[in-house]
């Protein structure tokens, strides 16, 4: 657990979140903001700040939480129509929370896929 992470303190029941799925290696909750009519959070429990930034053993939880990602996809009623999956990472990614996690954004057509860049 890194003490100052929004995440964890939501792993480690500290901060309320609205739950969607839980077990050992991943937590799932509905994002605070959504920018969709269905926008969860897919979090690993363990302390990983981003993509870029994975151990060997980390990796593989990597997997299991892609994996996981399109469960909750399916508790959440968005896998027929489809949904986009998106995982930020560093600034130019805009990523704000430094706690590896992937979108999920569904309920409606999502749209184009980025801004574009001017
Ligand atoms: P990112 O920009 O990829 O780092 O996304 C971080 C996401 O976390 C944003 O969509 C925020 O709305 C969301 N977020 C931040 N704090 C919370 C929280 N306490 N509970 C749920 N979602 C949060």
């Amino acid at each position: 657990m890194s003490n100052d992470c929004i995440f964890c303190k939501i792993v480690a029941g500290q901060i309320p979140a609205k739950k969607i799925y839980e077990d050992d290696v991943v937590l799932a909750f509905h994002d605070i903001q959504p920018q969709a009519p269905v926008h969860a959070l897919v979090i690993p429990k363990r302390h990983m700040v981003c993509l870029d930034d994975l151990t060997p053993e980390e990796r593989l939880q990597a997997g299991t939480l892609l994996e996981r990602t399109a469960h909750v996809a399916r508790e959440l009623g968005v896998a027929q129509t489809g949904y986009r999956t998106l995982i930020n990472t560093r600034g130019h990614g805009g990523q704000e929370v430094d706690h590896l996690h992937i979108h999920i954004l569904g309920g409606a057509a999502i749209g184009p896929m980025v801004c574009r860049h001017r």
